[in-house]
């Protein structure tokens, strides 16, 4: 497995490999790092049905906000390196801030803004948030040229989000959501896991519970979404989170739910201390929607 830090040298890579085999195909898992069974699950997919894997670690200041956790973000690289080779991934791209948007660090003149999907839950909270995440993929997608990359459902607006552009700009690159793994005790898995004290870990727990229980609720239909939203934050906050969000939204559009029925989500935000945990469940429990071909 090889380490990469520019993006000549992934473009050469992935040239290389597709010459010596035409038919090569190229999967792409673009993470953060700090990567964890979560991620490994993502980079089992991609070496399940591609060729030539390539796994990017890079912790994107562009979606961060300034009061955001971007200079305390986890950077255990080595560990990354031996998760990814472990897994089956054959490149690691590695670059710099300075290699991925010049050198005045994160100052791009060109941003990919996906309207409408990201008005709501994350978009809504972390303002900026999506256009930071949609510029830095179309970059990968770009200098990777791959065929599949690959998307956990933990983010899964994100994932409609990546979806809608790579639909948009023509990228001919299919994108693969893989889904949430979870600790024993429910909790999705994150890099941001990390931080929680043992104290806030026990507590972070009710969050995955609490939205199982809301699908539970809501697969009898008796109940509107604005009341599971409502029993579901004070749940949330009776264990002790502080609540940013829980909504039901569509589960393609991301607009607030009128009613329930198929084709929802359940994402919530919560703070525990300084860390901020999303989760989502999708109602009622199926398999994640793909928007219509067009
Ligand atoms: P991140 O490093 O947090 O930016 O995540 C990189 C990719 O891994 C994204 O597509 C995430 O949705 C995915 N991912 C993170 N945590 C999990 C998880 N617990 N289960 C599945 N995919 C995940």
């Amino acid at each position: 497995m090889r380490t990469l830090r520019t993006v000549i040298e992934l473009r050469t890579a992935v040239r290389a490999a597709r010459r010596q085999d035409p038919g090569a195909r190229v999967g792409l898992v673009p993470t953060m790092g700090a990567l964890h069974a979560g991620h490994a699950s993502l980079i089992d997919a991609a070496a399940r049905t591609c060729n030539v894997v390539a796994v990017t670690v890079f912790v994107n200041p562009l979606q961060f906000s300034p009061n955001e956790d971007l200079a305390e973000y986890p950077r255990p690289f080595a560990n990354d390196v031996t998760l990814s080779e472990a897994h089956g991934a054959h490149y690691v791209f590695h670059p710099s801030v300075e290699e991925m948007y010049g050198q005045s660090g994160a100052a791009v003149l060109t941003t990919v803004h996906v309207a409408g999907i990201t008005d709501t839950l994350e978009g809504a909270a972390r303002p900026g948030h999506f256009d930071g995440v949609s510029t830095v993929v179309a970059k990968l997608l770009n200098a990777a040229g791959p065929c599949r990359a690959f998307f956990g459902e933990k983010d899964y607006q994100q994932l409609q989000v990546v979806r809608q552009l790579v639909h948009d700009l023509s990228f001919p690159i299919e994108i693969v959501g893989c889904p949430i793994v979870r600790e024993s005790d429910g909790l999705a898995m994150s890099s941001r896991n990390a931080y929680l004290s043992a104290e806030d870990r026990r507590r972070a727990s009710a969050l995955s519970r609490e939205l199982f229980a809301a699908r539970d609720r809501a697969s009898g239909r008796a109940k509107d979404p604005r009341s599971l939203e409502e029993e579901t934050r004070r749940a949330l906050i009776g264990s002790g989170l502080d609540v940013d969000y829980v909504e039901v939204v569509d589960s393609l559009s991301m607009e607030r739910a009128e009613r329930l029925g198929p084709g929802l989500a359940l994402a919530a935000a919560v703070r525990l201390g300084k860390t901020r945990l999303i989760d989502n469940v999708l109602l009622p429990a199926d398999e994640i929607p793909r928007p219509p071909e067009r």
